[in-house]
């Protein structure tokens, strides 16, 4: 299962995503999305989730995990496996062409950090990494580009589908943070 394939990674088409599903798998699968849903449902939702993250300066709300000179690396707060994290450009861009040299290599420096850490603290038997452009790719923050870094465990799909209803989460975005920060910090 390639990052193509899987659900979809964004606020707006995991709501609907997720709408699908009963309130007690919800719940057990990330506990957390009630919080944020309801600011987003609210009528309180930023026009970026990633600007207003930066400008909040609250890292640990925000749960960013690291701040570089032209990137940082925030938790993706609906993941698809534990340690799901995005690295994002300061720069509220929506293409890699408007992204300047140092940026897409700090981007790529980050992501080599990233790697050793989830596969320091996971160990999984895989890594995805990957962008969607564009709504028809699957883009849930339209404007602002994000490369999402996950780690992988044979059988991790299999385990969501086949289970249905008992599925849980094993780690809470707390947890996962306080792991990554101390690594990537
Ligand atoms: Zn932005």
């Amino acid at each position: 299962m390639g990052v193509l394939s899987m659900p979809p990674f964004c606020v707006m088409l995991c709501a609907r995503h997720f709408g699908k599903e009963s309130d007690a798998m919800d719940y057990l699968w990330s506990p957390w999305r009630y919080q944020y849903m309801a600011l987003v449902t609210g009528g309180k939702q930023p026009e970026c989730i990633f600007c207003d993250a930066l400008a909040r300066k609250d890292d640990a709300e925000t749960l960013i995990v690291h701040r570089g000179e032209k990137t940082f690396v925030i938790l993706n707060r609906f993941p698809y496996t534990s340690g799901h994290v995005m690295i994002v450009p300061y720069a509220h861009v929506s293409e890699l062409n408007s992204c300047d040299a140092a940026t897409l290599a700090e981007m790529m420096k980050l992501a080599q950090g990233t790697e050793m850490a989830l596969r320091t603290i996971y160990k999984p038997d895989g890594m995805n990494l990957g962008m969607n452009l564009g709504r028809a790719a699957g883009a849930g923050v339209l404007g602002h580009l994000h490369l999402h870094v996950l780690p992988r465990w044979i059988g991790d799909s299999n385990f969501m589908t086949v289970t249905g209803e008992t599925r849980v989460h094993p780690e809470e975005l707390k947890t996962t943070y306080e792991r990554l920060h101390k690594v990537l910090a």
